[in-house]
């Protein structure tokens, strides 16, 4: 086995620099030593290729085009602008630009009342919806090699598996244009996106203690959350 050495890793949330005057936003601005805008231009070009280059560039057009659309008062220039729209809009609104029809919903079985909702606010839109629940197929979590002490339930003697991989091949086989995630278990998500072949986005993700608001942690770091200054058990 080959020792392969650690790349230098970009620091972007370090950045030192207030983000008025970093170079990635202006480019007489200033930056730290590893900013990845200077040290990686070569990938900026690869990067663009894509970018701009179809499949990719109408969907990052419209990506664009709907970030922009989701601000009031632009006219007036930056420091005036505010939020209009909730993120279940952008993705109506986003899915129309693609010229969508037919959408892919990806639930989590414990949001399955939140689901019905989506499912109906993307009916009322007009879209074709195909949507799955995260405990498709119904296999036991003992197929993964889980033991009883493994579930959420020790005293189950069944209990299904979350099987995102399933979600994703249910979905292409439906032939979804775009594909919806609303609450996903960390790393289930994971692999839904490896292996479904529409490009999707997140509606919600899962959050169990917070009500699937992950932030509030964050935003809570200076006081209840607090203990997340130190390494956790
Ligand atoms: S790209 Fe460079 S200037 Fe921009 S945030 Fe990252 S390190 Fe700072």
């Amino acid at each position: 086995m080959t020792d392969t050495p650690t790349p230098l890793l970009p620091h972007c949330a370090t950045c030192p620099y207030d983000w008025s005057e970093r170079w990635c936003r202006n480019a007489k601005g200033k930056a730290p030593a590893d900013c990845p805008s200077l040290r990686m231009r070569d990938l900026a070009e690869t990067s663009m290729a894509c970018m701009a280059a179809e499949p990719c560039g109408e969907f990052a057009r419209q990506a664009s085009r709907e970030e922009a659309s989701c601000y009031g008062g632009r006219e007036a220039g930056y420091g005036a602008v505010r939020p209009l729209k909730p993120r279940i809009v952008e993705i109506v609104e986003f899915a129309r630009r693609m010229g969508y029809g037919r959408l892919g919903l990806a639930f989590c079985i414990g949001l399955r009342a939140e689901a019905g909702v989506v499912n109906e606010i993307l009916a009322t839109n007009g879209f074709a919806v195909a949507s799955v629940g995260c405990k498709i197929g119904g296999k036991a979590k003992s197929l993964l090699g889980l033991e009883p002490a493994e579930q959420v339930d020790p005293t189950a003697a069944h209990e299904t598996m979350c099987n995102p991989v399933f979600q994703a091949l249910a979905l292409n086989e439906a032939r979804t244009e775009f594909n919806i995630l609303l609450g996903l278990c960390v790393g289930h998500d994971s692999l839904f996106f490896k292996h479904a072949t529409a490009m999707g986005t997140v509606l919600a993700v899962k959050d169990r203690l917070l009500g699937h608001n992950p932030l509030a942690a964050v935003y809570h770091y200076d006081s209840y959350c607090r203990y997340l200054k130190e390494p956790l058990p």
